[in-house]
């Protein structure tokens, strides 16, 4: 690891890896250092299923056309219009050819699953997985010349004004120092670190779930914002779902999601609901549902349904808490009894239309009168047995990072492009989303700035 470097990677994931790949096919040497041992190399990226991709026609494994345009609406639509406009044009653009190039790096897609995903359409699942995914794009860039270390950590960057030199690593025997022509970094979000989250949310992040790696802490993010990087968004706005409360601390990965709120009714420990459960189909609305439960007493809730419904969508890992009436189901769950029974009883009397059931689209199924109406998909809780999932805010990734420009640049304090640095994934996912989410956004984000930062950084050291 001696000599100095063309290109410096943090990270060992998606973007990690896009931005090695494209370096090195530009020429350069590229060393990649990832803070996890090599079993659990990949952070974040391990546990994915797909990316969100543009594209005019059907392909062999998407359905349909889903144009730049529209992906552009549908992301002003889930942030509310709080993106950086240009940045997130440029993404989508780029995420036209990512299809084709990604498959050129040895990824493999298969079409989409059925269920209540409903995302045939817009966005390619991997074949055998992120874990399969990242793999294919290890052996790719093993395959190139592209060096990689793990447990290597970088804690620290030596910079002069605009321009990187150095970083710090701590490794499992002590540290080390690596100087660079330029740095990528691609180490992710902060989730992991609690004490972070908790200046954001207070209290409430202890009862938060990481749904992901425990390695992605920020201290690479936190090194470069001290180092005079801009900082991108606030410690609060992060993508957040509600998953299993029984699921571990860490790692708990996509089979702890429960996708089943459509199919019945959400209350907190009072027993009663608090927010409409039909609003929008389920890929536009999953990403909503950790940040409401995290509003809620001791950050807990319950998704409740009939027997009917138990087939309807993907289960947990675990199964869920069953009962032959809602008094019992509430015992179980710890809840006041009668208040369930009135919760229900209000809820089941409510329902109007007798439309079919339709998850796919907004079927107009709804009750009317409540404080808070089901505007969508209501339907009876009245079958036995009874089910409930207890459920967590469980954390996917923060947006809180460094600012970049259309190159994928960091921006320094004085608003200026720094020489020689770049960032790409979530460590910049901020600029795209300043809040909410659309699903597959996260690897389309990693995949087009990794590749842009890899190829800009080739540029520049050439
Ligand atoms: C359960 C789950 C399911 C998901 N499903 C999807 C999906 O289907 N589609 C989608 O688009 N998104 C999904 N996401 C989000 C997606 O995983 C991320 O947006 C994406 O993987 C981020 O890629 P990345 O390369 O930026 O970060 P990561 O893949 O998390 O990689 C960051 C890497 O940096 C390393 N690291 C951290 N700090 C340092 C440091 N200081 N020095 C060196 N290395 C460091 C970590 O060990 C890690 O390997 C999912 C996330 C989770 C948790």
């Amino acid at each position: 690891m001696t000599g100095e470097w063309d290109v410096l990677i943090a990270g060992g994931g998606n973007a990690a890896l896009c931005a090695a790949i494209a370096a090195r096919r530009a020429g350069r040497s590229v060393l990649v250092l990832e803070k996890a041992p090599k079993f659990y190399r990949g952070g974040n990226t391990r546990h994915t299923r797909n990316m969100r991709c543009a594209h005019d026609a059907a392909t062999g494994t998407l359905t349909g056309p889903y144009t730049g345009e529209e992906f552009m609406q549908d992301l002003l639509r889930v942030t509310s219009g709080n993106t950086d406009e240009a940045l997130a044009r440029m993404m989508i653009d780029r995420s036209y050819d990512m299809l084709d190039w990604i498959q050129q790096q040895g990824v493999r897609f298969q079409p989409s699953l059925g269920g209540t995903l409903s995302l045939g359409r817009t966005n390619a699942f991997f074949l055998g997985g992120g874990r399969s995914m990242l793999n294919a794009l290890y052996r790719t860039a093993e395959a190139l010349g592209v060096e990689t270390r793990y447990e290597h950590e970088i804690t620290g960057v030596e910079l002069d004004g605009p321009r990187f030199h150095a970083a710090q690593i701590r490794t499992p025997d002590g540290g080390t120092r690596i100087e660079a022509r330029s740095l990528i970094a691609a180490s992710g979000g902060f989730q992991a670190d609690v004490d972070w989250l908790k200046q954001g949310w207070g209290k409430r992040a202890e009862n938060f779930l990481i749904r992901g790696t425990p390695y992605n802490r920020g201290s690479l993010t936190r090194a470069l914002i001290d180092s005079g990087v801009q900082q991108i968004g606030d410690a609060t706005q992060c993508h957040a779902v509600a998953i299993d409360a029984r699921a571990p601390k860490f790692d708990g990965g996509i089979i702890k999601r429960l996708d089943c709120v459509v199919f019945g009714i959400v209350v907190n420990k009072n027993a009663t609901c608090f927010y409409d459960e039909g609003e929008d189909i389920w890929p536009k609305r999953y990403a909503i549902w950790g940040r409401l439960v995290a509003d809620q007493p001791d950050q807990i809730a319950y998704i409740l349904f009939d027997a009917p419904n138990l087939e309807k969508f993907m289960p947990s890992l675990y199964p869920p808490v069953q009962a032959a009436r809602i008094p019992e189901l509430a015992q179980e769950l710890s809840l006041d009894p009668d208040q369930l029974g009135q919760t229900v009883e209000g809820f089941n009397a409510a329902v109007v239309g007798e439309i079919p059931f339709d998850h796919t689209e907004l079927d107009g199924n709804r009750t009317e009168g409540l404080g808070i109406d089901k505007t969508n998909w209501a339907q009876r809780i009245e079958t036995p047995p009874y089910y409930a999932y207890p459920v967590r805010p469980g954390i996917t990734f923060t947006y809180l990072g460094t600012r970049v420009d259309d190159r994928a640049r960091m921006v320094i304090a004085n608003g200026k492009p720094a020489d020689n640095m770049y960032a790409a994934g979530e460590i910049m996912a901020g600029n795209v989303l300043g809040q909410g989410y659309a699903a597959g956004i996260g690897m389309t984000i990693g995949a087009a700035f990794g590749r842009l930062a890899g190829e800009e950084a080739a540029a520049h050291v050439a």
